[in-house]
């Protein structure tokens, strides 16, 4: 394990396990007020600010096209896939007017591991036809502009405002969503509704880096079926904690990525990411 492997893993450890959380003390008394949970929902962004101190979005790209593409590839796979896929889609069709011209039967090949490649490919060649046509063959860096492009819905243009434009953005993706209600910031199922009531409880300024860091969460620490309760660095803070594995040991067993010791999504990690880079395709 590299030091900031280990300083990271040691941070989560000490912040780790509670026993009965104050949060759940307090619960258990009264129901909390609107202005305790804004309280306590800035501390704990404030937590997981500490924690993944560098947070980044998971997808490799270098330009607001490869962002869009690599978002729109993402659906129903992982980042590390789409990562490990972009490399050769990227260098064959550079630009949205080489990729709007690509032989479909070429992209689908291309597109294959990311699954759903037949549905994909279509969905790029009408991204990149609209860019082409309608924006220049720029990604344009409005709302407005980008939920008018095929297959593109407010999540994916919020990533890429986010993290292209450096306009504040709310990603309520599937982890952001399992996160904040868990944390119950919010009772909300609808992603239109959640990403509604969230902005109402942070300043702008921190929209983007707040969904970084959720995703970051929700993809090491606080699973879908297994959260791991006994190591996560925000469980005093928690009304959830508990409905994952609270033993530390076992609890440490679960977590991913750098916080497990091993590799993560990007192929091209930025410089601060204390865990390792992913393997290429075919590479594992
Ligand atoms: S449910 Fe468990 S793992 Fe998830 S944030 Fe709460 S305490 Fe942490």
């Amino acid at each position: 394990m590299k030091k900031a492997e280990e300083k990271t893993a040691r941070k989560t450890a000490e912040r780790a396990a509670p026993r009965q959380t104050a949060v759940r003390r307090a619960a258990a008394r009264k129901p909390e007020s609107h202005l305790a949970m804004v309280r306590r929902a800035r501390r704990i962004n404030r937590e997981l600010a500490e924690v993944y101190s560098y947070a980044h979005p998971e997808l490799d790209f270098e330009n607001p096209f490869q962002l869009l593409v690599a978002t729109v590839l993402s659906a129903q796979t992982t980042d590390l896939r789409v990562n490990q896929t972009t490399p050769a889609l990227f260098a064959a069709y550079p630009t949205p007017e080489d990729m709007a011209a690509a032989d479909p039967e070429k992209l689908e090949e291309l597109l294959r591991p990311t699954g759903f490649f037949r549905a994909k490919a279509r969905s790029v060649l009408g991204l990149s036809a609209a860019l082409r046509d309608r924006f220049g063959g720029e990604v344009p860096g409005t709302m407005k502009d980008l939920v008018t492009l095929p297959g593109v819905g407010r999540k994916t243009a919020n990533v890429v405002l986010g993290n292209a434009f450096g306009v504040p953005g709310l990603t309520v993706d599937t982890h952001f969503g399992r996160l904040v209600r868990r944390f119950g910031w919010t009772e909300q199922t609808d992603p239109d509704k959640v990403e509604k009531e969230i902005a109402e409880i942070f300043p702008k300024s921190e929209w983007t880096m707040l969904s970084h860091r959720l995703i970051f969460h929700g993809r090491r620490v606080c699973h879908s079926r297994k959260p791991a309760c006994g190591a996560c660095p925000v469980a005093p803070l928690c009304p959830a904690y508990g409905e994952g594995e609270t033993d530390p040991d076992k609890a440490r067993k679960l977590l991913k990525y750098e916080m497990g010791g091993k590799p993560g999504q990007r192929l091209k990690p930025p410089a601060d990411y204390p865990g390792e880079p992913a393997p290429p395709l075919g590479a594992r």
